[in-house]
C-alpha cells in the first residue's frame, strides 16, 4: 500500500487552510442568522459578511462597497460578459479578450457571439503574452470591454495588466480581468492598475469551493446576473453563503500578511525542482514564459511521453498533477493555450502541470522529481520497444 499524498496540482484548487475553516465554523453552526434580518441574530451574520467584504477589498486596493460575493470565479466572469454586453449594447457589440482565457470567459464570449456580439480573441506569443499595439488596433469605437486575465492557469504566464489598464482608460473602454489566479498569490492594484471589474475565486487562495467575489468599479455600468431580493445592495440576489464569504475573508486576510514570504518560499521550491528536471531529466522543454509567471508553476513537455500515462504513473506514487493532453483536459480536445502557444501535437500530448502551494514540502519535491525521472525513463523504455 502506497500511503504517500502529496498535492501538486494547486492550479485547480487549494486546500482549505485551517484557519480558514475555523473562521467558517461558527457560521455553519450557532451564527445562522439570515445576514438581511434585522434582529440579533442576522446582525450577527452581517458582520462576518461586512468583515470580509473589507477583507477582500483591503486585498486588490478596493473600497468595501465595490465588492460583490458571488459563487465563484466563473460566475463572476460570466456575471461581467454579460452585464456589459446589455448595459453597453448602445455604444456597441464588440468585446476584446485572449485566445487563453479560461472557459469560463471563452464559452460566455462564444454565446455571446451566438447572440450577435462580435470576439476579438487576441493571439498569444510563444510565452503567451499577448501583444499591446494588437490590443490596441483591435479597438475600434464598437469596442465596450476588454477583458484579459491576469495569470493563466494553465501555464502561469502573467499578463502586462497595467499596461492594458492604461490603454483601455485611454480608449474610454471598461476593462475586465479574471484575476482568479493571482488573487492571494500576486500584489493586485485595482487603482493603480484601472482595472473596472475582476473575478477572484476562494477555492484558489486557501478558501471554500463555491465562493468568490466580483470587483466592480464605483461607478462602472452594472447590470445583475441574479435578479431577486436586494443583497448585495442590489447586485446579486440571493441570501448569500455567509460561512463561505466568512472563510473567504480570513483567506484574503491570510493572503495579504503572508504572500510575500510564501512566494519566496515556493518559488525556490518551484525553481530547485525545474532545474533539476530540466537538468537531470533529456529533452523536456518549459512551456510559458520563465521570468513573467506565477510562482507556484511549473508547465513542461516531455518528449516521447503521453501525458495521460504520466499523470497516471505519478498517481500511482501518490503524486496529483495535471496534464493539457487531450484526454485529461476533458473534452477530447488538447488544451487551447498550449495550441495557442505554437506547440506542436506531440508536445501538448507531453504535457505536464506542476502547482505548487502554501504546504508543498521540500521533502514532498525532492521525492516527485525522482519519481518523474523514474517514471520518464520507464515508459520511455516501453514506447522504444
Ligand atoms: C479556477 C478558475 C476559474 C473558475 O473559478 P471557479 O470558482 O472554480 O468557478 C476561472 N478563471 C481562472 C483563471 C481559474 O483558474
Amino acid at each position: 500500500m502506497n500511503h504517500i499524498k502529496i498535492y501538486l496540482d494547486n492550479a485547480a484548487t487549494t486546500p482549505v487552510d485551517k484557519r480558514v475553516f475555523e473562521e467558517m465554523v461558527p457560521y455553519l453552526t450557532e451564527i445562522f442568522g439570515n445576514p438581511s434580518s434585522v434582529h440579533l441574530f442576522g446582525r450577527e451574520s452581517k458582520k462576518a459578511v461586512e468583515k470580509a467584504r473589507s477583507s477582500v477589498a483591503e486585498l486588490i486596493n478596493a473600497d468595501p462597497e465595490e465588492i460583490v460575493f458571488t459563487s465563484g470565479g466563473t460566475e463572476s466572469d460570466n456575471a461581467v460578459l454579460k452585464s456589459t454586453a446589455f448595459t453597453c449594447k448602445e455604444k456597441g457589440g464588440h468585446i476584446i479578450t485572449t485566445a487563453i482565457e479560461h472557459h469560463a470567459i471563452l464559452h460566455t464570449c462564444e454565446f455571446l457571439e451566438r447572440n450577435g456580439y462580435k470576439i476579438t480573441y487576441l493571439p498569444v506569443d510563444k510565452s503567451g503574452i499577448i501583444d499591446l499595439s494588437q490590443l490596441e488596433n483591435a479597438i475600434t469605437d464598437k469596442t465596450i470591454l476588454i477583458s484579459v486575465m491576469h495569470a493563466n492557469n494553465e501555464i502561469g504566464t502573467i499578463q502586462p495588466i497595467e499596461k492594458i489598464g492604461q490603454i483601455a482608460k485611454k480608449h474610454n473602454i471598461l476593462f475586465h480581468t479574471d484575476a482568479v489566479q493571482t488573487i492571494g498569490h500576486l500584489p493586485v492594484d485595482v487603482k493603480r492598475m484601472n482595472i473596472d471589474f475582476l473575478s477572484l475565486s476562494a477555492h484558489k487562495l486557501y478558501g471554500p469551493k463555491g465562493t468568490g467575489a466580483l470587483y466592480i468599479k464605483s461607478g462602472a455600468p452594472f447590470e445583475p446576473f441574479i435578479h431577486g431580493g436586494a443583497q448585495e445592495n442590489k447586485r446579486r440576489a440571493s441570501t448569500v453563503n455567509v460561512s463561505g464569504i466568512a472563510g473567504l475573508g480570513k483567506a484574503a486576510e491570510i493572503a495579504q500578511k503572508e504572500y510575500e514570504e510564501e512566494n519566496i518560499r515556493i518559488r525556490r521550491l518551484r525553481d530547485k525542482l525545474l532545474d533539476d528536471i530540466l537538468s537531470e531529466i533529456s529533452n523536456v522543454t518549459l512551456n510559458g514564459d520563465r521570468e513573467m509567471r506565477l510562482p507556484n508553476n511549473i508547465n513542461i513537455s516531455i518528449k516521447g511521453v503521453e501525458g495521460e500515462s504520466l499523470l497516471l504513473a505519478l498517481d500511482e506514487k501518490g503524486i496529483a498533477a495535471s496534464s493539457g493532453s487531450a484526454c485529461s483536459a476533458g473534452s477530447g480536445e488538447p488544451s487551447h493555450v498550449l495550441n495557442s502557444i505554437g506547440l506542436e501535437k506531440e508536445a501538448m500530448q507531453g504535457s505536464l502541470r506542476i502547482t505548487l502551494g502554501r504546504f508543498t514540502t521540500e521533502e514532498e519535491i525532492n521525492y516527485t522529481f525522482f519519481s518523474l525521472k523514474e517514471i520518464t525513463e520507464k515508459l520511455r523504455s516501453f514506447a522504444s520497444l
